[in-house]
């Protein structure tokens, strides 16, 4: 369930929790017409800060481009109001969903003429896939269904009605027993999480698929993969198919809702415990959210 809180920043005001309501014949309910973002604020020891709300921000005006969308407010606008938001509901670390989506007037699939609403919501949402699996990792499977193909939609877009695509994936994965689903792209490659994006380490390599698999560009995604260089690995972003994944020392999926969680079990193979790079670069990401860490300061926007 959804812990409540007390404000919900929609449409350029603050309005109190319960009533921030929309229409029954709302357009991005009927077709998916919206786009998104996943935040997260950290209560770090120097105060509570939005990890890379800029950025997040700049992929959600991106995402409502592809689609059309005209956002009826500016990026720093939004940036401000997150801000704000986190502040009016005294919340210290906490997750950020803003949404813009096309609302009520028009119900055909042209969605030119239907407004745009914008609402930004935050509340206490811990980690994910659990804490559990953050220190211990996560059993998976390689599901079914596999990820929309970027030749269909354009995969790098936050787009709510692409995440029909992850539920039925997360719904094979918890039917199986599992904790995630990982899906393959329309290549048979491995593609990304439900959710989140992953990551293979092999020989001291650290592996991610490339953008033409038809994953989302993660934040957390880019944050690894500059951590992982600073630490002086080798990243490569390239096809990993499924016998690599399989034949992998450590596994990982990074997500701004998961956070960075080691995969310790693919279909019937065990990856093992969590390895000591996956650590390190946990470490390092843990130092950054809570203790403010000061080379990664500039991820860190204070509330
Ligand atoms: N892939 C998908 C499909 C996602 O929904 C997410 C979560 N936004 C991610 C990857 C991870 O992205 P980020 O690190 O920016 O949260």
């Amino acid at each position: 369930m959804i812990t409540k809180t007390s404000k919900i920043w929609f449409n350029g005001r603050f309005v109190d929790w319960d009533a921030a309501k929309i229409h029954v014949l709302t357009h991005g309910l009927h077709y998916g017409s919206g786009v998104f973002e996943g935040i997260r604020a950290y209560r770090t020891k120097k105060g509570t800060a939005i990890f890379r709300l800029t950025d997040h921000m700049y992929r959600l005006f991106r995402s409502a481009e592809v689609y059309k969308i005209r956002v009826p407010y500016t990026l720093v606008g939004l940036v401000r109001a997150s801000k704000e938001l986190v502040r009016i509901n005294k919340l210290r670390s906490c997750y950020i969903r803003p949404i813009v989506f096309k609302g009520y007037g028009e119900m055909g699939l042209s969605p030119a003429k239907a407004p745009v609403d914008v609402c930004i919501a935050a509340w206490s949402w811990g980690t994910y896939l659990g804490e559990e699996g953050v220190r211990k990792g996560v059993t998976t499977k390689i599901v079914g269904w596999e990820r929309i193909s970027p030749k269909a939609l354009p995969m790098s877009a936050k787009a709510t009605g692409q995440y029909l695509n992850s539920i039925l994936a997360k719904l094979e994965a918890l039917d199986a027993g599992v904790d995630e689903a990982i899906l393959l792209d329309y290549k048979g490659f491995i593609s990304e999480g439900p959710g989140e994006n992953i990551f293979i380490i092999k020989d001291k390599k650290i592996i991610t698929p490339p953008l033409s698999s038809g994953i989302l560009p993660g934040i957390t995604r880019d944050s690894v993969i500059k951590i992982a260089k600073d630490l002086e690995y080798e990243v490569l972003e390239k096809d990993i198919t499924k016998n690599e994944l399989f034949s992998a020392d450590e596994a990982f999926y990074t997500g701004t809702a998961a956070e960075i969680v080691p995969i310790r079990k693919v279909d019937n193979k065990s990856i093992g415990e969590p390895g000591r790079i996956t650590k390190r670069i946990q470490e390092v990401f843990y130092s950054i959210v809570k203790d403010a860490n000061p080379k990664y300061i500039d991820w860190l926007e204070f509330v």
